[in-house]
């Protein structure tokens, strides 16, 4: 069956990809080039700078101050200087993007003098933050009109479902899909020339509340729209962005850096775990469970070679590990407890409390005298970590030493060559070690598809480039 499925694109532009008026004429160039050879959907994010202004907006009404106003006018004049540079003014869409411009901002302004009446909510940020997609998409696919193109705006929350954690929400994709096929699938079916715009970053709860994906949410709406699709479609996903795709290393932290060609997505989304932002974690997920490839590209050259190919495939070639990441800033906490105190019901206390109050945990480690646990946290959190250990009935008795370390980093290799080839963690320890560099815990992901060394902050970025050296720029 698969062979009789059409070809899909499904192609997310991020905020940067929607600035002024070249950008938009580069989406066109890109959107004929591929309507050549497959059809195109896309997935559109807000203005880049919007949802910053939103949320300033939302947070200024909520604490009723007074300067509500210029951030409202800020947001028009972004949007109507945008619509000016773009469309013509005698053109037929003119008329109908600036009306619609101008009802979007009355309804902004009318939730900012609400929200002083009531309490502030989760739900109702999410329907303020909400208005820079519900924008930009009706922007661009009125463009795409004016350039002769056929196409239709469409909010995601008529077709993306969620769960009701607003901010954060979590797509349902069994109901994703059934809205799709209703709503969705009909209107691509109607015409294969026709480019349906959706609006990243939200859906909606089952109660039909705005719910919002988190920040970066796109690329996020993007793979949900796709898994969707995929059984009707042969689908791909290309992130345009403004970056070329993966890298092998922070370049703000390595020397020297290059570009991953291929990786699977087991690989990517470790690297996307451990800090490198190129996409949404919970993107490869989907993407994975859905076997869609996807690409990265870099906007401003489509036609390049260079670019980021992530597929289920793991590619085996001589680099075994793929990337070098880190994450500079954590704190490290161990708390040690009387030989008498079982582990696991204390692990299981631990990390309960520790979820309960929202806390990430970045890495666990465990040493062989079994009387201690050690954990990583963001530094950010430490404070809090601190105080919630200290205050609970269990962990502040007497009996318990906690000890934290805010000066750590942590260092990891990453690959999928980690599985099948024997001695990287001693390769590890001997780079780091030939160069004065202490290992405090190791810690490996039950994905086995990282190993991790903890050490300290000072020679965070050393490590980065001893270990780069070691396992990637092998000359
Ligand atoms: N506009 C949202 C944000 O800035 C979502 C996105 O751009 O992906 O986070
Ligand atoms: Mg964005």
């Amino acid at each position: 069956m698969e062979s009789s499925k059409k070809s899909l694109v499904i192609m997310k532009f991020g905020g940067s990809c929607l600035q002024n008026k070249e950008s938009y004429l580069q989406i066109t160039n890109i959107v004929k080039e591929y309507m050549k050879s497959t059809r195109v959907l896309i997935v559109v994010s807000a203005i880049k700078g919007m949802t910053n202004k939103l949320i300033n907006f939302y947070e200024k009404s909520c604490s009723e101050e007074q300067d509500c106003d210029l951030i409202i006018e800020d947001i028009y004049n972004g949007h109507f200087q945008l619509i000016n540079k773009l469309f013509d003014v005698d053109s037929s869409e003119y008329g109908g993007v600036l009306e619609l411009l101008q009802k979007n901002i009355e309804d902004l302004k009318h939730l900012g003098s609400l929200i002083k009446l009531i309490r502030p909510s989760a739900d109702i940020y999410d329907l303020f933050v909400s208005y820079g997609e519900r924008l930009s998409t009706f922007i661009l696919s009125n463009y795409l009109s004016s350039k002769g193109y056929k196409s239709e705006p469409m909010l995601s929350d008529k077709i993306i479902r969620t769960d009701d954690n607003f901010g954060r929400a979590l797509p349902l994709l069994e109901e994703t899909e059934d809205l799709v096929k209703e709503k969705l699938i009909p209107i691509l079916m109607s015409d294969k020339n026709l480019i349906v715009c959706v609006s990243g970053y939200f859906g909606s709860t089952k109660d039909n509340k705005i719910s919002t994906l988190g920040r970066g949410g796109s690329d996020l709406s993007a793979a949900i729209i796709a898994y969707a699709l995929h059984s009707a479609y042969l689908c791909k996903i290309i992130y345009w962005k403004d970056v070329k795709g993966f890298l092998d290393a922070d370049p703000r932290v390595a020397e020297k850096t290059s570009l991953i060609k291929r990786i699977s997505y087991k690989e990517a989304k470790e690297l996307a775990f451990f800090g490198t932002k190129v996409l949404h974690p919970l993107c490869l997920d989907i993407n994975e469970k859905g076997e869609i490839p996807s690409e990265v590209r870099f906007f401003y050259e489509p036609e390049s070679e260079d670019f980021t190919m992530i597929t289920k495939e793991i590619v085996q070639d001589d680099n075994v590990i793929k990337a070098i990441t880190s994450m500079e800033k954590l704190s490290m906490v161990t708390i040690e407890g009387d030989t008498m105190i079982p582990l696991s019901g204390t692990a299981s206390k631990l990390f309960s409390l520790l979820g309960e109050n929202n806390i990430n945990i970045v890495f666990i480690s465990q040493s062989s005298s079994e009387n201690n646990i050690t954990f990583g946290i963001e530094y950010e959190d430490s404070m809090k970590v601190s105080f919630l250990l200290r205050n609970s009935n269990y962990f502040g008795e007497e009996w318990f030493k906690i000890k934290i370390d805010h000066e750590i980093s942590l260092v990891a290799v990453i690959g999928a060559g980690i599985l099948y080839t024997p001695g990287i963690a001693g390769k590890v320890f001997t780079s780091l070690g030939d160069n004065q560099i202490n290992i405090k815990a190791i810690a490996q992901g039950s994905s086995e598809l990282n190993f991790t060394a903890i050490i300290d902050r000072e020679n965070c970025r050393k490590a980065v480039n001893v270990l780069y050296n070691a396992f990637i720029n092998r000359k």
